[in-house]
């Protein structure tokens, strides 16, 4: 079986030409895609029935992903999808909204997609890192989540801005799955989102991280560091190398060199662990004249034994970076309640939502 949502649209051409077809079959098959969003093959009414029938036999289709359950924030700025793949495989997706600032203007709408099933990486403060690692998920798999949150924002006359690779998973532990799928979102004739709305967030594999800027592609990247020293980033993030701080922003500056893009460090922000002041003056030290910006994200509530440091610990944080000419944002938080937020991905809820799943 070949989810066509997997195919470029240059690989959409050969097929229709290997099957007999013109060459424009491939545009109105990907237009059916990017544009309608069809459950199978029969809902491609362009498409003459003998060539349906020709690839249903084949073994193409369309769509690996179900949506299983849905739950919104209580503002409904937030909303949650857990979609079973077509193993049954349950993963976890996230829309944020954030209002236009212009009187009719429309939302900005991200989608947080998931890339691995579970994580092996085992950061201690994340509800994915204790799920352990499953499986990679396929480029198809990845699009299909933006695919069901297009069709859903379509029905209200809105669309998706951007996506964010920070949902489930370490995008760069599935290198080419991850690249795919950016490459298929991107695509002027696949869903055609610009490159500069796609950011990755990654733990920091450092030779993936090269490779990526090699690509040489305007998706930004997110960095998430931590801690300013070895010491606690290995006791925060497991798999973390003895000099991964250093080797960090080196392959930071390395990647805004090659591609012009700035990279962001992602700080989540712990009680009593990497929230204390003088954390922060070695932090502000570390990242002196490196021109990158750095994302605080207050801790979420998870399973583990970690909380979220209180509010005048996280502005006391902000003030010393910025005393420190550090280029800082604390991250706006967005459906906490409904455990969508950074960190609180995992699909135990399955458990919790037996009742509604059919
Ligand atoms: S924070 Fe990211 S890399 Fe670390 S365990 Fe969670 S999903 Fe994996």
């Amino acid at each position: 079986m070949t989810d066509l949502y997997r195919m470029l649209p240059e690989e959409m051409e050969d097929l229709v030409l290997e099957l007999g077809q013109p060459r424009f079959r491939a545009d109105q098959i990907l237009y059916a895609l990017y544009y309608k969003f069809p459950k199978d093959l029969s809902e491609i009414k362009q498409l003459p029935l003998e060539f349906r029938e020709k690839l249903t036999e084949k073994g193409f289709t369309i769509g690996s992903t179900k949506e299983a359950h849905r739950v919104e924030s209580e503002d409904g700025e937030t909303t949650k999808l857990l979609l079973n793949l077509n193993d049954e495989t349950p993963v976890e997706s996230v829309l944020m909204q954030y209002k236009s600032k212009k009187m009719f203007g429309h939302p900005r709408s991200t989608i947080c997609v998931s890339t691995q099933v579970g994580c092996a990486m085992g950061c201690v403060f994340c509800a994915t890192g204790q799920m352990g690692f499953e499986r990679n998920m396929k480029a198809e798999e990845i699009v299909g989540q933006v695919i069901h949150f297009a069709k859903i924002l379509l029905e209200k006359g809105q669309h998706v801005t951007n996506i964010v690779f920070m949902g489930m998973g370490e995008p760069l532990a599935n290198y080419s799955e991850t690249i795919r799928a950016i490459q298929l979102l991107t695509h002027p004739r696949g869903f055609g989102i610009g490159q500069r709305h796609i950011t990755v967030s990654t733990i920091g594999i450092v030779s993936a991280i090269e490779k990526l800027a090699d690509e040489k592609m305007q998706i930004g990247l997110a960095i998430s560091l931590h801690a300013p020293n070895d010491k606690l980033r290995q006791r925060l993030v497991p798999t973390a190398g003895p000099d991964s701080v250093k080797e960090l922003i080196k392959s930071g500056k390395n990647y805004f060199l090659t591609t012009g893009r700035r990279v962001t460090f992602e700080y989540a922000l712990i009680e009593g662990v990497n929230d204390m002041p003088e954390i922060a003056e070695e932090l502000a030290l570390l990242l002196k004249d490196n021109g990158s910006h750095i994302n605080l994200i207050p801790l979420n509530p998870t399973a583990g034994d970690f909380n979220r440091p209180a509010r005048k610990n996280v502005i006391e944080f902000e003030r010393i970076l910025y005393n420190g000419g550090i280029n800082c944002t604390v991250r706006v938080e967005k459906g906490t309640e409904i455990s969508a937020a950074c960190g609180q991905l995992r699909t135990d809820i399955l458990e919790k939502y037996n009742n509604t799943i059919n």
